[in-house]
């Protein structure tokens, strides 16, 4: 390894997801592998899940469902679309894939039956139980419930909701978009149910119904915005050095003149920045690990680099690796100390790294 690299361990993500199925009970264990499966990579990801046993992924847009289906092939997995259908001409391009959208109003209903001429229409419903982001409103759900004639041009299949703080188990919201998302499922008996992301999985079987669908904690993040010891870490952002330097009491260290050397300091240079996912505020308390300990981020982080304290490394040297991320930097180490969420770190850290995959494939 000489540049800078996300390394992303399939094992590690094996294990997470035996993890998730554990606290899942008897409710199927699905995957949200949206935004190139939270930048692990989509299809590698997909497709060890799916020796793991998994059969139902999720996935923000149309496009990303299309390229599932394509890393797939003829495996008989179900691919939910979470925009669901944002226009007519989504029709011919979601069935052409066997993908499943997730309808999340009445308009999006209609358009979906328009195609029921055609012989594939399996649909999830979304209805929105409190978040007030995508779903239907409870009204129309039930409206549409008592429709038979409206639901006999389609294949309900899975009626949908999600947890505005499963995140904080001591929410209130928690147990309200339980008690509603009971009512509704109960509105349409035949479709299977499914109201937990990571953190709803946590919360207890109660929150499982049929299918869960996490996402982050299969990624080795924990679903509460701290490290959780039980998971795996998936992702390992490892960067070069690229030049060591000395640095006089009383200079400063990158832009903005942020950091003051007070006593002279041996500072490492890598080839990481903003640019490569890492946020530009880390320096007020984020760590890099190298040569067996953690080392202060210094001054701020640009687009392309960023410094280290190396002061007390015996043995450093230009092209030596740092991690930046990883088994020794948590996920949510890392994104707290950058001010961001877990979800934001990992997305944005194959931005321009060299992804390699190690474990079973
Ligand atoms: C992203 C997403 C998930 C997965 O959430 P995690 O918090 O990453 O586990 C599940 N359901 C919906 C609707 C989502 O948008």
């Amino acid at each position: 390894m000489t540049e800078t690299t996300l390394t992303v361990d399939l094992d590690a993500l094996a294990y997470n997801y035996g993890v998730l199925k554990h606290f899942a009970g008897a409710a199927e264990t699905g995957a949200a592998v949206k935004a190139d499966a939270y930048g692990m990579g989509a299809e590698a990801v997909a497709l060890r899940l799916w020796k793991e046993g998994c059969r139902s992924f999720f996935v923000a847009r149309l496009a990303e469902g299309q390229v599932l289906r394509r890393a797939l092939g003829d495996r008989d997995a179900s691919i939910y679309v979470l925009d669901g259908m944002t226009a007519p001409a989504d029709g011919p391009r979601l069935m052409a894939a066997r993908l499943i959208p997730a309808l999340n109003s009445l308009q999006q209903v209609e358009t979906w039956i328009s195609y029921g001429d055609q012989r594939w229409l399996e649909a999830a419903l979304h209805v929105d139980t409190g978040m007030n982001r995508l779903g239907l409103r409870l009204e129309d759900a039930r409206a549409l419930a008592k429709n038979r004639a409206k639901l006999a041009k389609m294949d309900v299949s899975l009626v949908m909701s999600h947890l505005a703080c499963a995140d904080d188990p001591a929410s209130s919201m928690n147990a309200a978009q339980l008690e509603r998302f009971r009512t509704i499922r109960g509105l349409f008996p035949a479709a299977q149910g499914s109201l937990a992301n990571s953190a709803g999985t946590f919360l207890g079987v109660a929150y499982g119904f049929d299918l869960v669908r996490p996402g982050l904690s299969l990624y080795g993040a924990g679903a509460s915005g701290r490290t959780d010891k039980r998971l795996k870490p998936v992702a390992t952002l490892h960067a070069p050095i690229l030049q060591i330097r000395d640095v006089p009491a009383g200079e400063t260290v990158g832009y903005g003149a942020t950091f003051k050397a007070v006593r002279p300091v041996r500072i490492a240079i890598l080839a990481a920045g903003y640019a490569d996912g890492l946020p530009r505020t880390s320096a007020s308390s984020g760590n890099a690990w190298f040569a067996n300990g953690k080392r202060r981020i210094l001054g701020r982080v640009s687009m392309d680099l960023m410094a280290i304290d190396v002061t007390d490394c015996d043995e450093v040297a230009a092209g030596d690796m740092v991690e930046l991320v990883g088994p020794n930097i948590t996920v949510d180490e890392a994104a707290h100390a950058g001010g961001v969420s877990a979800y934001e770190l990992l997305t944005r850290l194959s931005l321009r790294a060299t992804r390699r995959y190690i474990g079973e494939a």
